[in-house]
């Protein structure tokens, strides 16, 4: 298989496009379609229009994800944690560096481009999507965007080649009001030492590298948040056990404890009290990651439902043909397609320096509420078997939930769109 760093290079020299297995010679395919289409010259394109790096980027994740993790989820979900070959795969192929540069041994993509291949994975795994959304929207965005030369240069071939990374916010006292967070960093020297605990981290039983979010200066309230970025083998840095969670179970998630871990004072990323304007800022955008892995779960449980409904037979006729069947399935997949459109506009936006807060939080609160009605639908309209572990609906149901909570709850993203509305009605 083809990596999407080779597919990369390829398109970059203008030489082809991936369909099916193969790579084809191109001649630019979105001019042929513009040729075909009534569209004035210039007039901006639909959301389903894909440049031909991204086209190949979703194709070639989709074709892993169906080979390579697709045979593994069941296993990984018994066993609770990812398999190597899989997480190994994920790195080969360029998903864990997607929209890095490609001196750092990144795919040097879009954005746009990491929230299809979170989208595709969740598709078939939601527990890995959200270890590729982490490391792409977070991890390395934070490193990439407000990292020195020297932390890019130290951190970001890792990251992007071969070792997992956490974001670290959260606490036991402190989930939605997060930057009234306890964890604190005192300077010594030219060190920082870290005191406190972290929960709910996300990949941090595999993870080498941590971003923490620490107060280094407690008097000046959140103002004193700083970011690290600490080392998993740093003196004095435990690992809890991991969550014994409802969903995402291939996924770690952990309590991390920190007992005066000395962090090097190169190791602040970006400025020092800083650190809650770059967790906000990070989240506003990261947001958007979250509505794609609830939109691919959303759509990978409609796929593994529909044939069945149109097999399955009761009173001699297949059960899609009853029309109480028919409303059911065609208002799901009305709601999948707008929460994909929400998700894809805040991304466009986002990409294109524009105004996305509001669209971000819309497409996260929507694509979450999708997800957790289709998937819910999709149970009803197997009958007996959804309900059962032999078949995939009952997991993507379990995923699902927590796309209401982590990285604002639904109550936090309705509260950021009425702030809007409020803005946009005041004059
Ligand atoms: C599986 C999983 C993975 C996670 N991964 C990470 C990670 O990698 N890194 C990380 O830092 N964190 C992570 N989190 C933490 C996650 O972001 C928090 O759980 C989330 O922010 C909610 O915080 P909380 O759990 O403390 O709930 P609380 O803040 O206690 O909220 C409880 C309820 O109160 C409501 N509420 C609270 N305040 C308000 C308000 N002002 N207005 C209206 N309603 C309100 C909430 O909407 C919610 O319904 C993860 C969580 C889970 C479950």
């Amino acid at each position: 298989m083809l990596s999407i760093r080779n597919i990369f290079k390829l398109v970059q020299k203008g030489i082809g496009h991936v369909k099916g297995n193969n790579l084809h010679l191109s001649n630019t395919l979105l001019c042929q379609q513009r040729t075909l289409s009534h569209a004035a010259p210039g007039s901006p394109a639909s959301l389903y229009f894909f440049t031909e790096e991204e086209k190949m980027m979703k194709e070639t994740v989709s074709r892993l994800a169906e080979e390579k993790i697709s045979p593994l989820v069941k296993k990984m979900e018994q066993d609770s944690k990812f398999d190597s070959s899989v997480v190994d795969a994920l790195f080969k192929n360029g998903l864990m560096g997607i929209d890095v540069e490609t001196e750092y041994g990144g795919s040097g993509l879009s954005f746009f481009a990491s929230v299809l291949a979170v989208e595709e994975v969740a598709k078939v795994d939601p527990s890995l999507s959200i270890f590729v959304h982490i490391q792409n929207t977070l991890v390395n965005a934070l490193i990439s965007k407000i990292g020195t030369l020297e932390q890019k240069k130290k951190y970001l071939p890792l990251l992007t080649q071969s070792v997992a990374g956490s974001f670290c916010l959260s606490e036991s006292y402190s989930g939605t009001d997060a930057f009234s967070l306890k964890t604190v960093a005192k300077k010594e020297g030219n060190e920082y030492i870290i005191n406190g605990s972290k929960m709910w981290i996300s990949n941090s039983d595999i993870a080498e590298v941590f971003i923490v979010m620490a107060n280094a200066n407690p008097s000046a309230g959140y103002k004193g948040i700083t970011c690290f970025i600490v080392e998993r083998n740093s003196p004095g840095l435990n690992i809890g056990k991991k969550e014994d969670k409802l969903g995402l179970r291939a996924s770690g998630t952990c309590m991390i404890q920190f007992d005066n871990v000395r962090v090097p004072e190169n190791n602040i990323l970006g400025e020092l009290g800083k650190g809650y304007k770059y967790a906000a800022g990070f989240l506003n955008g990261s947001r958007i990651g979250i509505g794609a892995q609830m939109v691919g779960i959303a759509q990978g449980c409609f796929d593994a439902t529909i044939p069945y409904t149109l097999e399955r037979k009761q009173f001699g006729k297949k059960i899609f043909s009853f029309q109480a069947m028919q409303h059911q399935i065609a208002r799901v997949a009305t709601e999948i397609e707008c929460a994909r459109l929400l998700v894809y506009n805040a991304a466009r936006l986002l990409e294109a320096g524009q105004p996305f807060i509001k669209q971000a939080s819309m497409a996260k609160y929507y694509a979450s509420e999708v997800a957790a009605t289709t998937t819910a639908k999709c149970i009803d309209w197997m009958g007996g078997v959804g309900f059962t572990k032999d078949f995939p609906q009952e997991k993507f149901y379990r995923d699902c939930k927590v796309g209401t909570i982590y990285e604002g709850t639904s109550n936090i993203q309705l509260n950021t769109i009425a702030k809007y509305i409020e803005q946009d009605y005041t004059v």
